[in-house]
C-alpha cells in the first residue's frame, strides 16, 4: 500500500528534493528542523512541519528519539533519511522499525553488514569480487605492518567506521607505521568512538567509478551505471559525471554484473551504492558501499530518467521493480557541487549570507538547492549551496553546457567552489577525460581558483 504520509528525516537541498518527490507521488510531506532552519525552504515546502531541537545536529537531525515521535505524532507511516545524518545508522532503522514506521532504505541487518566497511570487504569477497588490496578486517599493528611489507608502501590506515573522507591517514614508509597507527587510532576513537582500523594499499593513480543500484523485496536488481567521482579534494567529491570516461562496455558490464551479484547475495533492498577504485591496471576494486542515496545521484537520474527518489518510496512501499538487469541510458550527465568554501584556503568553510543567488536557467540543467537570496548558511551543517546538472546528449555537449550554466549562476555573499569548477572543466585533463582522484591537487598552482590572491 503507497504511504499517504511520510517525515522527511534531514535538512538542505535533500529534504527539498524529497519532499518533491513525495509531492509528486501524492504524498504528504512532514518536514523536521532545529531552530536554525526555521525559515528554510524544505520546512516551507512541507505539508507540516516539527521542530525537533536546537541548531547542532547532534542535538535535533541526530536525537533518534525526537525524529521517531515527530514521526508517529504527525501520523507518519514512513522516514526517509536522505543522506548524512541518520541516513546509514542502523539504530535508527531500529528504531523506525519498533515504532511501525517503514525505513525508506535497506533493513537494518543489511546496513550493519554493509554499513561497517570491513564486514563489507568480507561479503563482497564472498561474492567474488575483486578488493583493493589490504588486511583482511581489522588489523592490530603487527597484522599491519607485515600487510604494508607485502602490499608495499605508501599504504591507507583506515577506521573501520569512518566515512565522509575522514579517519583515512597515508603511511609512506617503515618509519612513520608505528606512529601513523597511534595516531590514526587516536582520530577515529575521537570522531566515531571506536579506534579499530584496517590497511589498504594505495592504489595511485585511482579513479572512482561507483555504481548505482535499486533492488526489490522479490530479488529483482536493476543496475543503473556508474558515476565518475574522481574530481575530489581531501578525498571529498566535487564533480561527478556519468557514463565515466574511464570504462569501456566491456568493463561496464562486468561491473554491473558484479554488483548486481553481489547485491542478490547479500539480499541488499532498495537504492545503493556500491564504490570501486579503478586501479593503474585498470582492474576494479571495491571500496565501500552507501547504504542510501548519495549527494550526486541527479547525475544517474539524467541519464536514466529513472527518479531515484521516487523509487526508493516506491520499493519500501512494497511495490517491484519494473525493469530489471541494466538499465538503458542516454545522453551524458555532469553534476558541479557549489559549496560556500574557499578554494585558495585549503577550501575551508565559508558559511555566510547568500545576498545574491541566481540559478541558471535553460535546456538541460537542473538545480538541486535550498538556496534563496538572503539565505543564511548555518555554521552547523555542511557547505552545500547548490548542485548544478547537466544532461546533453554527448560529453563534449554536456561540458559546454556545463560551463554555460556556471556562468549564468551568480551567487552572491559568500566563497564558492563555482571558479573552481569552471577552471577544472577548462583543464586539458577534463576535457581529455584523462584525469584521477589527484588530478585536483595536481592542478594546485596551475589553476587561478586554486592560488591564493
Ligand atoms: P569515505 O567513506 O570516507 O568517503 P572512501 O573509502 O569512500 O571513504 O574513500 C574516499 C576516497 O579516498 C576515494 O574516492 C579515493 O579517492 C580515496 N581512497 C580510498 N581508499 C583508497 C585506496 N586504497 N587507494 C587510493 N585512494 C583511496
Amino acid at each position: 500500500m503507497m504511504f499517504t504520509r511520510v517525515l522527511v528525516a534531514n535538512r538542505g537541498e535533500i529534504a527539498v528534493r524529497v519532499v518533491r518527490a513525495l509531492h509528486e507521488l501524492g504524498i504528504e510531506a512532514v518536514a523536521v528542523y532545529s531552530t536554525a532552519d526555521r525559515d528554510a525552504p524544505h520546512v516551507e515546502l512541507a505539508d507540516q512541519a516539527v521542530c525537533i531541537g536546537p541548531p547542532p545536529a547532534a542535538e535535533s537531525y541526530l536525537r533518534i528519539p525526537n525524529i521517531v515521535a515527530a514521526a508517529e505524532t504527525t501520523g507518519c507511516e514512513a522516514v526517509h533519511p536522505g543522506y548524512g545524518f541518520l541516513a546509514e545508522n542502523p539504530a535508527f532503522v531500529r528504531a523506525c522499525d519498533d515504532s511501525g514506521l517503514v525505513f525508506i532504505g535497506p533493513p537494518a541487518e543489511v546496513m550493519e553488514r554493509m554499513g561497517d566497511k570491513v564486514r563489507a570487504k568480507e561479503q563482497m569477497r564472498a561474492a567474488g569480487i575483486p578488493l583493493v588490496p589490504g588486511t583482511d578486517g581489522v588489523a592490530g599493528l603487527d597484522a599491519v605492518r607485515r600487510a604494508a611489507q607485502e602490499a608495499g608502501f605508501p599504504v591507507f590506515l583506515k577506521a573501520a567506521v569512518g566515512g565522509g573522507g575522514k579517519g583515512m591517514r597515508v603511511v609512506r614508509s617503515e618509519d612513520e607505521l608505528e606512529s601513523g597507527y597511534a595516531a590514526a587510532s587516536a582520530e577515529a576513537e575521537a570522531a566515531f568512538g571506536d579506534g579499530s582500523l584496517y590497511l589498504e594499499k594505495v592504489l595511485s593513480p585511482a579513479r572512482h567509478v561507483e555504481i548505482q543500484v535499486l533492488c526489490d523485496a522479490e530479488g529483482g536488481v536493476l543496475t543503473l551505471g556508474e558515476r565518475e567521482c574522481s574530481i575530489q579534494r581531501r578525498h571529498q567529491k566535487l564533480i561527478e559525471e556519468s557514463p565515466s570516461p574511464a570504462l569501456d562496455d566491456e568493463t561496464r558490464a562486468e561491473m554491473e554484473t558484479a554488483v548486481a551479484r553481489a547485491c542478490a547475495t547479500i539480499g541488499y533492498r532498495n537504492a545503493g551504492t556500491f564504490e570501486f577504485l579503478l586501479g593503474p591496471d585498470g582492474g576494479f576494486h571495491f571500496i565501500e558501499a552507501n547504504c542510501r542515496l548519495q549527494v550526486e545521484h541527479p547525475v544517474s537520474e539524467a541519464v536514466t530518467g529513472i527518479d531515484l527518489v521516487r523509487e526508493q518510496v516506491r520499493l519500501a512501499a512494497g511495490e517491484r521493480l519494473e525493469l530489471a538487469g541494466r538499465a538503458p541510458r542516454r545522453g551524458h550527465a555532469i553534476e558541479i557541487r557549489i559549496n560556500a568554501e574557499d578554494p585558495a584556503r585549503g577550501f575551508a568553510p565559508a558559511p555566510g549570507t547568500v545576498t545574491r543567488f541566481r540559478p541558471p536557467l535553460g535546456a538541460g540543467v537542473r538545480i538541486d538547492t535550498a538556496m534563496r537570496e538572503g539565505s543564511e548558511i548555518p555554521p552547523y551543517y555542511d557547505s552545500l549551496v547548490a548542485k548544478v546538472i547537466v544532461w546533453d546528449e554527448t560529453r563534449p555537449a554536456a561540458i559546454a553546457r556545463t560551463v554555460r550554466a556556471l556562468s549564468d549562476l551568480e551567487v552572491g555573499g559568500v566563497t564558492t567552489t563555482r571558479e573552481l569548477a569552471l577552471d577544472v572543466l577548462a583543464s586539458q585533463e577534463f576535457q581529455g577525460g584523462d584525469y584521477s582522484t589527484s588530478t585536483l591537487a595536481e592542478l594546485q598552482g596551475r589553476l587561478p581558483s586554486l592560488s591564493p590572491a
